[in-house]
């Protein structure tokens, strides 16, 4: 038996995992005890990751060969790598020749790894001249990332892991940690276990298994949260709670934001955020005067039209207190996906460039355009995910590459999504599964080594990278991401004079070149090589003068702006795009299940799975049920102004009134049969809007307004 030293590809924990193999079967997985992410612990889902990879559940899941469509709706056909890569080429070089190179697309995801994300961007910005490439991870994190640029000045959560040992007060906010971080939920249940004294707060509409926690639980209403940051800073100054020193020093912009939160009373506040009045005098006192208060937050903040401002408003609140910069204190954000932090670290979304550069920046895009050799990076701003598919939708972009992710499913507005699908005259999907809903759309089926299989790097929300190593070779002809992103740049580049822009072999040397984008940078790594990763995870920056990562930054007061002050910013509150109204009077919540990932490509392979939730249901506070006349299982049709799904019912006391909630990973095949408009099913996606934060363009997939009426069986 062999053991190989990966990490899990599913959350962003990002944690350590040793992969037993014997020949090409991977046949056990367990937690590497030396990862400092986990410390060998695993949840149930990385537990069973060497059982989603079994060849005989392998066989009936994966994509193992080129595959070509002759026309939409016939079956796909086999093809070799050489006929599958030109005809895409072929396809692009046209497409790019009549109508401009904005006229493709590539959207890729946060679970390549951060090799696989430097070969596609430079691919589209550097070789095709075109911006328009763009990641799941819009969908999961870039209103932190906005939230961090706007207030602190750079994309670096300040935080670690350790910082949850030494909080005095954790405020956990718009995460359902329990279920979605779940073996670092672990380490606060622990914290506290050992600190009782230490105080947290759960701010949800949920009461879900992480509010079981809390000391305090705020049940906030949905979308309300900048005005409860404003509130409690409003509390934090009339206590005289904040710190005048800290501010003096080392911020700018406090009298704005002060004028501005002058107006959210604690009755205003109270009133909006459906909160206690007594429940903010205690989460400001508590937040405001423990020795060391840390934020956990995540989709709740992120996946909102105000996300970028629910961001920032939290992270005032941190610098108006001084709670930044000291062990246990500071804001931490957390990623979903186990490589939304590398996409951002190479620049892989439509507005960034490598090492944390700005699209935007006329020097930046010089420096990169310099760096890989390319007369220029272009300056329009590329399309954000859910711009792209409706530029897809309009007809304006005409081919789509997309790459390890499922946008048939997990996009929201699934009308547009799946009206960009067809009507692009391309559509090529790189996959390792040929069960997603988005190979049904597909032109082209590029098959794609997965976890277990693949080499490269991933970074974790702690700011730390950590290999992730192959243990067998991929199945039937899949290949690695990169490797299939190279093979195609190299046939575009054919008349190109000059070296390749993409002389890879390895993975390795893609790292290379791009640990050498980040000298100088905030997240300089010039100091580690793959070796050194391998035998410890380590956290940026890591520059070459250093023996080990930062575990923390910002402990100076010295932040990355031109004046060396972190920015208060003074943003209104807004409430969600599209509020509960008398046509459609419950406000619906989305949000993950414990042991289910995404889509459910993987984890829906495995049964076990399912024993903690076997079914998709719709759930609902026992009030409305019985308001409505309805019983535990009944059918009702939930529809948003965009569709209908018919689901059963579910009484939870975890939802609020006049709320509903449903989990995002069930797709169309957990719900056929179950249509009530005749549309393709797409699971709660359907009903889900894309209206997004003006800012991060990260849509709100977190509220929107349903009826919930009961359906009549036939
Ligand atoms: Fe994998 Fe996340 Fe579970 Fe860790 S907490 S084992 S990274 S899913």
């Amino acid at each position: 038996m062999k053991e190989t030293r990966s990490t899990c590809p599913y959350c962003g924990v990002g944690c350590g995992v040793i992969i037993q193999s014997e020949g090409d079967r991977i046949t056990g997985v367990r937690g590497d005890p030396a990862h400092p992410a986990n410390f060998g612990r695993l949840c149930t889902k990385g537990s069973t990751l060497h059982l989603t990879a079994a060849p005989e559940v392998t066989r009936q899941v994966r994509l193992l060969h080129p595959m070509r469509r002759e026309r939409r709706g016939a079956a796909p056909q086999r093809v070799s790598w050489d006929a599958a890569l030109d005809f895409a080429a072929e396809s692009f070089h046209q497409i790019v020749f009549e109508h401009g190179p904005d006229a493709v697309g590539f959207y890729i995801s946060g679970q390549l790894l951060t090799e696989d994300y430097y070969v596609f961007n430079k691919l589209a910005k550097g070789l095709l001249a075109t911006n328009n490439i763009d990641t799941n991870s819009r969908l999961c994190m870039s209103s932190a990332v906005a939230g961090y640029k706007m207030t602190l000045g750079a994309d670096a959560p300040p935080t670690c892991y350790d910082d949850v040992d030494h909080a005095d007060c954790i405020f956990i906010v718009g995460s359902n940690a329990a279920y979605a971080h779940p073996v670092l939920f672990r380490r606060v249940e622990e914290a506290k276990a050992r600190r009782p004294q230490a105080k947290i707060i759960v701010c949800d509409p949920r009461r879900t298994d992480t509010a079981e926690l809390a000391d305090l639980y705020l049940p906030i209403l949905p979308g309300t949260d900048v005005m409860l940051f404003h509130g409690l800073l409003h509390i934090m100054l009339w206590e005289g709670w904040t710190r005048p020193d800290y501010i003096a020093a080392h911020t700018s912009g406090f009298d704005a934001l002060k004028a501005l939160v002058r107006e959210c009373t604690p009755e205003l506040v109270a009133q909006t955020c459906g909160l206690a009045r007594e429940d903010l005098f205690t989460a400001a006192r508590w937040f405001a005067t423990s020795p060391a208060t840390l934020s956990l937050y995540c989709q709740g903040l992120n996946q909102s039209t105000s996300g970028t401002a629910k961001n920032a408003a939290l992270i005032n609140l941190h610098l108006a207190t001084a709670q930044i910069g000291r062990p246990g204190a500071g804001p931490f954000s957390l990623t979903g996906q186990p490589n939304a932090m590398g996409g951002r670290e190479v620049g892989g979304l439509a507005n960034l460039l490598s090492a944390h550069r700005d699209l935007a920046d006329p020097a930046h895009r010089a420096e990169i355009a310099a760096f890989w050799g390319v007369p220029s990076v272009p300056e329009l701003p590329g399309k954000t995910a859910v711009e792209m598919f409706q530029a897809a939708a309009d007809g304006e972009i005409k081919a789509l590459w997309i790459a390890c992710t499922n946008p048939a499913q997990s996009m929201p507005d699934q009308k547009t999504v799946r009206r960009a699908l067809e009507r692009a005259e391309l559509v090529v999907v790189q996959e390792a599964f040929a069960t997603t809903a988005t190979c049904d759309y597909a032109d082209l089926l590029l098959p794609a080594s997965t976890w277990g299989e693949k080499e490269g790097t991933v970074t974790n929300s702690e700011r730390r990278i950590s290999r992730v190593r192959a243990a067998v070779t991929a199945p039937g002809e899949a290949r690695h991401d990169w490797a299939i992103a190279v093979d195609f740049a190299r046939r575009l580049e054919g008349r190109r004079n000059g070296p390749s822009l993409f002389p890879y072999e390895t993975p390795e040397a893609i790292w290379l070149e791009h640990r050498e984008s980040t000298r100088g940078r905030d997240l300089d790594i010039t100091g580690l090589d793959y070796t050194g990763l391998e035998q410890a995870p380590q956290q940026w920056p890591f520059p070459q003068s250093a023996s080990t990562g930062r575990a923390r930054l910002y402990e100076d007061g010295v932040f990355p702006t031109p004046d060396g002050r972190a920015r208060f910013a003074a943003v209104g509150y807004r409430p969600p795009a599209e509020p509960r109204e008398s046509r459609y009077p419950f406000a619906l919540l989305t949000g993950r299940l414990r042991d289910q990932w995404h889509g459910m490509s993987r984890t829906g392979t495995l049964g076990r799975l399912f024993g903690h939730v076997p079914e998709p249901a719709v759930q609902m506070h026992p009030q409305d049920l019985e308001r409505l006349r309805l019983a535990e299982g009944d059918l009702v049709h939930v529809t948003s102004k965009r569709g209908s799904l018919v689901l059963p019912v579910q009484a939870s006391s975890e939802i609020g009134l006049s709320q509903a909630f449903i989990a995002m990973h069930w797709g169309a095949e957990f719900l056929t049969g179950l249509s009530s408009t005749g549309e393709p099913l797409a699971g709660v996606n359907a009903i889900t809007t894309s209206a997004y934060c003006p800012t991060s363009k990260q849509p709100e997939l977190k509220h929107a307004a349903v009826k919930i009426l009961k359906a009549e069986l036939p």
